[in-house]
């Protein structure tokens, strides 16, 4: 019997205010129109996440049972929960990586597992940062900055202007040329950033981003995170267990065993009255 709080959240009403643009790229491309996508109006999800389910080992774990929520262009949503609760689950469903087992995501209202292809999907629209960097040992700052943007078909010249101008914005162009082993953790997270950001996807996806960070490096992390979502309008939807980093994001939806617990904005969201 499901209880009020587990009960699936009913975007667009309940979705927070934010700075974000009433016209979403929705709107202004118009290859959705013949799909008619249930939400039109301004307050049209980004991604919408409907009643998403996910078992593992032949349905002896649950790890999501029945996910529902919206999220508009422009938001930046924490996802907390315990550990086990689901959250890297969901994260890598948003992301393409995987596929639900009922229910489905939209992107600009349109099912992601329609899509014909996954990996151009995700090179195109969505960065992923994770708690354990997953930089290539083997390849240099500027090297690994590329990887993503093979999907895209840019020559080396191009590849390597783009490389050295992202990790130049995060604070690492003096250290283009070191492998990972070289790099401190908050170094290694910041190259990892700069990749994430290849190919200028809307959304970012981080899985833990500050888990494996001392205080200082993890404050450093999440005031590059915020910038980009402040100051470039990236979506982010931040996956920790930690409120203080939670904090920070404009929404907090709390997973509890494969389900969404809580779905509340915080004050990061009010408008500033001055
Ligand atoms: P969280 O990120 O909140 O810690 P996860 O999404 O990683 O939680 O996991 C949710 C549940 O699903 C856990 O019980 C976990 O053990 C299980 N699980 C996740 N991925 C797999 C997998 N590939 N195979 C089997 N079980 C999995
Ligand atoms: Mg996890």
């Amino acid at each position: 019997m499901p209880s009020a709080e587990t009960e699936p959240s009913r975007p667009p009403s309940h979705l927070p205010k934010t700075h974000a643009s009433n016209v979403t790229a929705a709107d202004v491309q118009g290859e959705l129109i013949d799909d008619a996508p249930v939400f039109q109006s301004d307050a049209s999800p980004l991604l919408e996440v409907k009643d998403v389910h996910r078992d593992f080992d032949g349905g002896h774990v649950l790890a999501l049972r029945g996910v529902s929520f919206g999220i508009r262009q422009g938001e930046f949503v924490a996802i907390i929960g315990a550990s086990g609760s689901g959250k890297s689950t969901l994260l890598s469903l948003l992301g393409a990586l995987d596929e639900a087992d009922q229910g489905e995501i939209l992107f600009r209202g349109e099912p992601i597992t329609k899509l014909a292809d996954p990996a151009a999907f995700r090179a195109r629209n969505i960065g992923f940062i994770f708690q354990s960097f997953h930089l290539l040992p083997t390849l240099t700052s500027l090297e690994n900055v590329q990887v993503p943007m093979f999907e895209m078909g840019w020559s080396l010249r191009e590849r390597q202007r783009r490389a050295r101008e992202l990790l130049e914005a995060v604070g690492m162009g003096h250290r283009l040329d070191h492998l990972p082993s070289k790099l401190s953790g908050g170094e290694r997270q910041r190259v990892a950033i700069a990749r994430s950001l290849a190919n200028d996807p809307p959304i970012l996806l981080a899985d833990e981003p500050t888990g494996n960070l001392d205080t200082k490096n993890s404050g450093q992390i999440m005031e590059l995170l915020e910038t980009l979502h402040r100051d470039k309008g990236m979506t982010l939807i931040l996956v920790t267990h930690d409120l203080s980093v939670a904090r920070a994001a404009d929404r907090i939806i709390t997973m509890r065993d494969g389900q969404v617990a809580s779905d509340e904005a915080t004050h990061q969201s009010t408008p500033a009255l001055h």
